[in-house]
C-alpha cells in the first residue's frame, strides 16, 4: 500500500474542468499515472484559497468537496474512502483510493456546524491554518498571526478528536503546533512537511515537534516541494520570484479566478525555472531519512503536494501547467531509497511511502465509529438507515445555508 497524504487536484478537477480518468498532458496526477506509479490512494486537498473569507470561504470547500465526490460516484476505478477498511477494500478490487482533507481552517467560517459538514462529506483531515492564519490558530507564513490557539481553536482542536478527523499541523505556527500537541487527545497529522533541521524554511518541522508528534503516535507526510529541501534553492527560489514579481502582478491585475492565476504565474515561473539546478530526488530522500531517524519509520509518510507545486526534485517533472507526460515516478523514488537500510520491507513494500497514514487514518477514524454505534443503540426503534437519514438531513440544513 502506497498513499500520499496531500495531492491538491481537486482544484484542477473543478477550475481546470481537468478529467484525471485520462493520462493528461499536464499536472502531476491522474488515474493511470497513479497507477503507473504504484500509488494505492491519495488525501485529495480541500484547499481554500486565502482569497476565500466569510460566506465564501465554506461554499468552495464544498464545492470542491461535492467535484471530488461526483468523481468517485461516476468513475468504477475510484473509491471515496473515509477509513482505513476502505481502503483496503477499494485496493483489493484494484481501485484507487480517494481520500479528502481540507486545507485551510479559515474554509470552517468559525463555525463548528460547518467543521462537522466535512466530516459528514467524507473529510478526515483539516489543515489548522493554510499560509494565511485564522481567527483561532496562528500560521508559519503569516506574520500577522503567528500566536497559538484561540479558546476557541481549542475547541475545533476537541471537535476533531471527538469526530475523528486528523487535526493537520502541517503549514501551522511553532505556537499552534505546540497548543495542539498540548491539547490533543489523538494523533497528530502533519500531512506535507519537511525537517527544519536540514533546511530552515519556517513551513519545515523542527526535531522537538517531529519526536512529540511520534510520541503521541502522529504522523508526518514528507513534501516533495525542493523549496522546503533545501536552503540554497530557497533562496534562489525567492530571488526569482523577486525579479518576476512585476510581472506577477500583471497577472493578477488581468485574472479574476485564483486558479487561472496561479496556473500563469506558475507558467511563468517555470520557464525560469528550467534554466535553474533544482535539488535532486536524494535530497528528498534525505528528508525522509532523518524524520525516520527522529520519529522512528512507523511514522513517516508521503505528503508529495503534486499538482501544488510548480516544481519537483529532479529527475521528477518541474512542470505544472504545459506539457509534460512525465508520471508521479514513484518508481524513481524507489530507486533512490533502495540503496537506504530503510528501503524495502521483507513483503517488498515500500517504506515509509504507504503503511503510516493507513494506520494514522484508522486509528482516529475507528473510535468515530464506534461512538456512530453507542449512538444508534441508544435511539430507541433507531436502525441503521434512520441514522444515515438523519445525518444526510442534518447535512442537508448545513450546506444549505
Ligand atoms: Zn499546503
Amino acid at each position: 500500500m502506497i498513499l500520499d497524504g496531500h495531492v491538491d487536484t481537486a482544484q484542477r478537477m473543478l477550475d481546470g474542468n481537468d478529467d484525471i480518468v485520462r493520462r493528461l498532458p499536464d499536472g502531476h496526477v491522474d488515474l493511470p499515472r497513479m497507477k503507473a506509479g504504484g500509488l494505492s490512494g491519495a488525501f485529495f486537498a480541500i484547499w481554500v484559497d486565502e482569497t476565500y473569507g466569510p460566506g465564501t470561504a465554506f461554499r468552495r470547500a464544498m464545492a470542491l468537496i461535492d467535484t471530488v465526490r461526483a468523481f468517485t460516484d461516476t468513475v468504477s476505478g475510484a473509491e471515496l474512502a473515509t477509513n482505513a477498511g476502505e481502503v483496503r477494500a477499494a485496493a483489493g478490487r484494484g481501485h484507487v483510493a480517494v481520500l479528502m482533507g481540507v486545507e485551510g481552517g479559515h474554509a470552517i467560517e468559525n463555525s463548528l456546524e460547518h467543521l462537522e459538514a466535512f466530516y459528514h462529506r467524507g473529510v478526515r483531515y483539516m489543515t489548522l491554518t493554510w499560509n494565511n492564519g485564522n481567527d483561532w490558530a496562528g500560521a508559519s507564513m503569516d506574520p500577522a498571526r503567528q500566536g497559538g490557539l484561540s479558546d476557541f481553536g481549542r475547541g475545533v482542536v476537541r471537535r476533531m478528536n471527538d469526530l475523528g478527523m486528523l487535526v493537520d499541523v502541517s503549514h501551522a505556527s511553532d505556537a499552534t503546533v505546540r497548543d495542539v500537541l498540548q491539547l490533543t487527545t489523538k494523533p497528530v497529522l502533519a500531512s506535507h512537511s519537511c525537517c527544519r533541521a536540514l533546511a530552515s524554511h519556517p513551513r519545515n518541522l523542527t526535531d522537538d515537534q517531529l519526536r512529540a508528534i511520534a510520541r503521541q503516535g502522529g504522523l508526518v507526510g514528507i513534501n516533495f516541494f525542493p523549496v522546503f529541501l533545501d536552503d540554497d534553492f530557497c533562496a534562489r527560489y525567492a530571488e526569482l520570484n523577486r525579479r518576476l514579481e512585476p510581472e506577477f502582478a500583471a497577472i493578477r491585475a488581468s485574472h479574476e479566478q485564483p486558479f487561472l492565476i496561479d496556473c500563469e504565474i506558475d507558467r511563468l515561473r517555470v520557464e525560469h525555472l528550467e534554466r535553474m539546478d533544482v535539488p535532486g530526488i536524494d535530497r528528498l530522500v534525505d528528508h525522509f531519512d532523518h524524520a525516520v531517524q527522529v520519529m522512528g519509520i512507523d511514522h513517516v509518510g508521503l505528503g508529495s503536494d503534486f499538482d501544488g507545486i510548480c516544481v519537483l526534485p529532479r529527475p521528477m517533472t518541474r512542470r505544472r501547467c504545459r506539457s509534460s507526460p512525465e508520471p508521479s515516478r514513484l518508481a524513481a523514488m524507489a530507486t533512490a531509497t533502495s540503496g537506504r537500510s530503510w528501503g524495502r520491507t521483507s513483503s517488498g513494500c515500500l517504506v515509509p511511502l504507504g503503511d503510516p497514514f493507513f494506520r494514522g487514518s484508522q486509528a482516529v477514524a475507528d473510535p468515530a465509529l464506534e461512538r456512530v454505534g453507542v449512538a444508534l443503540d441508544q435511539e430507541p426503534g433507531g436502525t441503521g438507515r434512520d441514522q444515515v437519514m438523519r445525518e444526510h438531513v442534518q447535512l442537508r440544513r448545513v450546506v444549505d445555508l
